[in-house]
This record gives structure tokens, C-alpha cells and sequence, in this order.
């Protein structure tokens, strides 16, 4: 409430955020999360919580009166359609290149990205955070941080048979006979639960066109997992719909932090501020870096370093897809959570690593679809305009052409090789690639540049960075895996040595 004092407040509750706000009330510390967006714990006039993507309502996006599709067209025409304006889950925040999507809600992008949690490759971690002990990271914080999340493996046996996967086979096996790698990707979707869905047995979630606005069923998001054992530690409270807007040094010592409660219809209730002895920045790579970008423009912050809202990248995402063959029918069930990979970062001429991603139309499309991790080294900024008081991205769309260039060397050998072409009426008008949208934002605040290296903000005591913008812009990987080890890592030092 206004005018409180707490001894640590986390904004957002992503991955960052639900790692700080358990480690730090298992340490003893009353924690306070401020989430802008809903908790999704109440059901709806249809008696369910989330909507599917073939009949998206106005829990589907974030603040917009029409839908914003990743794969936004069908045979060239926009299959986009009109909603009412409220607080939905899915964000599709449109900078000038780029369509930034994130999760909004309890439990950020866990509530809607796909689940896939794969650990990076040990030599590209030690590239791109060269300060961090990777050794460390391997042998502790990731297997800390898979065994929290609730990591599990496909059983390989059923993936074989399951019509819902049969996408992914039709996939993986022309990427094989193209000469390319295949590998199974772990998730946090429970595949027992998955199995029961296929089987009829229970009800369907991932097998019912449900993943990018949410599951209603079987997926293991934070709220679920480190956040409910926050809560089980009785020092947790969760303030959603509350964004927060400034943070400046209290006159009475701490940090204040004032925030808007919203409405569903996203006008401010209410405006409150708080003071908090420490605050922890896990609004994600896009909400941390553009809150501390707003703060020293303002002169609320002035003495944040140069690097804070520099080394932002999209980690190389581009998508794509290919037309099959009538007789390579890519089925009418599919379930929602990607389960293989193509992996062809070894390519030193090109590296990536694709998700085979599901259509799930509920009608056979004969289409395969892809969400590639390229190496692109294009980064951009986050810069404040004075003007509207908004905080821009400099990313261009032009910039993530090494991206396109890299998948095209992959899929145009798989066509090829296939005799398959690409859809060009799913991302525009004669536009193969879906090259304006990522998944995966990350960096803003890079470790080592922005803050120290274990998030510290220098000269700043008290404010921590603990979410994706630590990442400098490529994990080569789906990156929630990266960001929960990597905050598992850094709460674990800064209770013991700032909080004891
Ligand atoms: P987030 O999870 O984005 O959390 C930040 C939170 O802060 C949000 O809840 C946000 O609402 C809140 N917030 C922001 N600003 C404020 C503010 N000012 N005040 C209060 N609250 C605020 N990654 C994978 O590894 N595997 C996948 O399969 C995968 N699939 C994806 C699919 C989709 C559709 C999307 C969108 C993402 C996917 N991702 C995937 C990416 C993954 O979800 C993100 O990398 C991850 O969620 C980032 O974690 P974070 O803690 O940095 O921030």
C-alpha cells in the first residue's frame, strides 16, 4: 500500500523475479513482487482461465483492439481479428523494427512461451559471459535451476507413435536426410500429462491449440512452481496489475518506488509509492532496461552507467515455414510444446539452432513451421524521447538479415533436398521470413557492463538487475533456462554477502 517500508521489493515476476523472490524469502527476507500484469488464477464466463489461439478473446493480448499473430496471414490475407481491450496475457510491444512479445501476468513469459528449456552449449555460455564461471554455472545453477523449474524429458518411445507429434517427425526426418542434426528439446509441459491428453483421458491443453496465450492444463509456469514455493514460505506478497514507473533514492533511506495500479482496461486506478531497502529489476530485457533508461534520462537515477540500456539483441530469431508434399501430412493434432530441434550451431558459416514449432490449425495445413536461433551480432539501444516521455529501441528490421541469412542456408538445403518450397502468404504478402518479431529479448543491462558481476547497479547499493537484459543479446538457445541459472547464481552471492 502507499507509504509502506518493505526490506526488498522484485518488479516483475518472470523467471528473475520468482528466483529473487524465493531465494530471498527462504533467507528470512518479506518479499513484495509488483507485477503489471494479471493473476491468472480466476476463470472466465467459458470456465477456463486462458483462451486458445483459433478463438482468441480479449484475455489473448496485452492493451490491443486487434489480435497481432506471430504468423499474422493465411494465403496472403491478414487472419488477424478484432478484441476488446483489456489486460491479456500476451504482450506485442512494437518498437520501430521490431515486435518485442512477452508474457504478462503472474509468472511473465512462463505463461506463454512453449516451455522449452534447453541449457546452452558450455562454450557459447563462456563467449558471451566470459566473467561468469562457467563450471559453476554447470555443475549448480542450472541443474538448481532445471530441477526447480520442473524440466522433463519426452519419452522418446511415445514421441514416435503420437499423432500430436507427428509434425515434429515429418520435420525431423527431412532435416535428417538433409544432413542436419536432430535433438530432443526438454520442456516444462508435464509429457505424462501430455500422454493423458492424447489419450483422451483428461482434458486438453497442449493437444487443444493452447500455448502462446496461455495453458489451461499441464504446463508447469513459475506461478506453479518457484513462486508458489515463495509463497509456502508465508513472506511473500504479489501486488499484480501494478506497473512500476520511477524509482529514486527515498529521503528516508532505501529506494521509492512509486507505481500505477491498472484497470483491465489499462487507465491507472491508483498511484502508490513504497519504500524498499532493496529493489530487484526483473521486468524482463525490455521492462528493466526502458524503467532504468527512463530514470537517469529524468534525473532520477542520473548516475546509471553508459551501458545501462545498451546490448540489446533478439537472439537471432526468425521464423519460417515450408510447404509439404500432400503426402507428407503434417496432422490435424499438434500439440502445442515444441519437442525437437535442428541444430546446426556447429556451422561455423552460419550457426542455428531451429525449433520445430507447431501449427496447431486443428486441420491438416501441410505446412512445417520454424522458429530459428541464429548468431546474429547486430545489437541496439534503448533510448529515452524526451519529447513523449517513451523509451525507443534503435533495432531495424535490416538488422537481422545475418539472421535470415543463416536459416536460409539450413532450409533452403532441406527444400532442396526435399523438393519442398517455402509458405510466402504466412508472414505478408510473398514474405518468407518472419523477420520482424522475437520471442527472446535479451540484454539492456549486460552483466559486467551495466551492473557488476553479479547484477549489483555500481554506485547504486540496494538496486539489482536479475532478468534476461543481464544476457548480452544471444544465448544460442531458448533463453529461460539461461536467466533462471543465471539468477539462481547472483541472489545466491548477494544474500550472502549484501543481505547476511
Ligand atoms: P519476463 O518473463 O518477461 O518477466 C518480466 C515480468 O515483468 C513480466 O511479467 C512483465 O509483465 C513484468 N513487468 C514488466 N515491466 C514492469 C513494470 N514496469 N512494472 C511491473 N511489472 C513489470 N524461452 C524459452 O526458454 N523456451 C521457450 O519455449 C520459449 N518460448 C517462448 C514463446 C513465446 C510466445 C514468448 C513470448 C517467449 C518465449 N520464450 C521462451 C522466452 C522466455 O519466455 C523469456 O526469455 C523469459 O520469460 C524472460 O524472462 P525474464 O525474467 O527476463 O522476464
Amino acid at each position: 500500500d502507499d507509504g509502506d517500508h518493505v526490506p526488498a521489493l522484485v518488479i516483475g515476476s518472470g523467471y528473475g523475479g520468482s528466483v529473487a523472490a524465493l531465494r530471498l524469502t527462504r533467507a528470512g527476507i518479506a518479499t513484495a513482487v509488483v507485477e503489471m500484469g494479471m493473476a491468472w488464477n480466476t476463470a472466465g464466463p467459458d470456465g477456463k482461465i486462458f483462451c486458445d489461439m483459433l478463438d482468441p478473446d480479449r484475455r489473448s493480448y496485452w492493451l490491443r483492439t486487434r489480435t497481432d499473430q506471430p504468423v499474422g496471414y493465411f494465403l496472403g490475407i491478414d487472419a488477424n481479428r478484432s478484441i476488446e481491450r483489456y489486460t491479456g496475457v500476451l504482450d506485442s510491444e512494437r518498437f520501430a523494427g521490431i515486435r518485442v512479445y512477452q508474457g504478462r501476468g503472474v509468472g511473465g513469459g512462463s505463461l506463454v512461451n512453449g516451455g522449452m528449456a534447453v541449457v546452452p552449449r558450455r562454450d557459447y555460455l563462456a563467449e558471451i559471459l566470459p566473467s561468469v564461471d562457467a563450471a559453476a554455472m554447470y555443475a549448480t545453477y542450472f541443474p538448481r535451476a532445471t530441477a526447480a523449474l520442473g524440466v522433463n524429458a519426452v519419452d522418446p518411445a511415445w514421441f514416435e507413435t503420437a499423432d500430436c507429434y507427428r509434425y515434429a517427425r515429418v520435420s525431423r526426418d527431412q532435416a535428417r536426410a538433409s544432413g542436419y542434426a536432430t535433438t530432443f528439446l526438454p520442456n516444462v509441459y508435464d509429457f505424462g500429462y501430455m500422454r493423458q491428453e492424447q489419450a483422451g483421458t483428461v482434458p486438453r491443453s497442449a493437444l487443444a491449440s493452447e500455448v502462446i496465450y496461455g495453458n489451461n492444463h499441464g504446463k508447469r509456469s513459475l506461478d506453479k512452481t518457484y513462486l508458489a514455493a515463495a509463497a509456502a514460505t508465508g513472506r511473500l506478497t504479489i501486488t499484480a496489475q501494478h506497473v512500476v514507473t520511477a524509482v529514486a533514492p527515498a529521503p528516508a533511506g532505501g529506494w521509492a518506488v512509486t507505481m500505477n495500479q491498472l484497470a483491465t482496461t489499462g487507465g491507472t486506478v491508483a498511484t502508490k509509492t513504497v519504500r524498499a531497502d532493496r529493489v530487484f529489476f526483473a521486468a524482463g530485457s525490455v521492462g528493466t532496461s526502458k524503467l532504468l533508461v527512463a530514470m537517469r534520462a529524468q534525473g532520477r537515477l542520473p548516475d546509471l552507467p553508459a551501458a545501462v540500456g545498451q546490448g540489446w539483441g533478439n537472439n537471432g530469431n526468425v521464423m519460417v515455414a515450408r510447404a509439404q508434399h500432400l503426402w507428407n501430412t503434417t496432422g490435424a493434432l499438434q500439440s502445442g510444446m515444441p519437442a525437437v530441434g535442428i541444430d546446426n550451431w556447429a556451422d561455423p558459416a552460419g550457426p542455428v539452432f531451429a525449433e520445430i514449432a507447431p501449427f496447431p490449425a486443428g486441420t491438416e495445413l501441410w505446412i512445417s513451421l520454424y522458429l530459428a536461433i541464429t548468431k546474429n551480432p547486430n545489437r541496439a539501444q534503448f533510448a529515452y524521447d524526451s519529447a513523449t516521455g517513451t523509451v525507443g529501441l534503435t533495432w531495424r528490421t535490416a538488422q537481422n538479415q545475418p539472421a535470415v541469412a543463416a536459416a536460409k542456408r539450413v532450409f533452403d538445403t532441406i527444400n532442396k533436398a526435399q523438393v519442398t518450397v517455402y509458405r510466402s502468404d504466412l508472414f505478408g504478402v510473398n514474405k518468407v521470413w518472419g523477420d520482424d518479431l522475437t520471442y527472446h529479448p535479451l540484454g539492456g543491462c549486460v552483466l559486467g557492463r551495466a551492473t557488476d558481476d553479479y547484477g549489483r547497479l555500481p554506485g547504486h547499493p540496494g538496486l539489482y538487475v536479475i532478468d534476461g537484459s543481464l544476457i548480452p543479446g544471444s544465448t544460442g538457445v531458448n533463453p529461460f533456462v539461461t536467466i533462471t541459472a543465471l539468477a539462481e547464481r547472483n541472489i545466491e552471492r548477494i544474500i550472502a554477502t549484501d543481505l547476511a
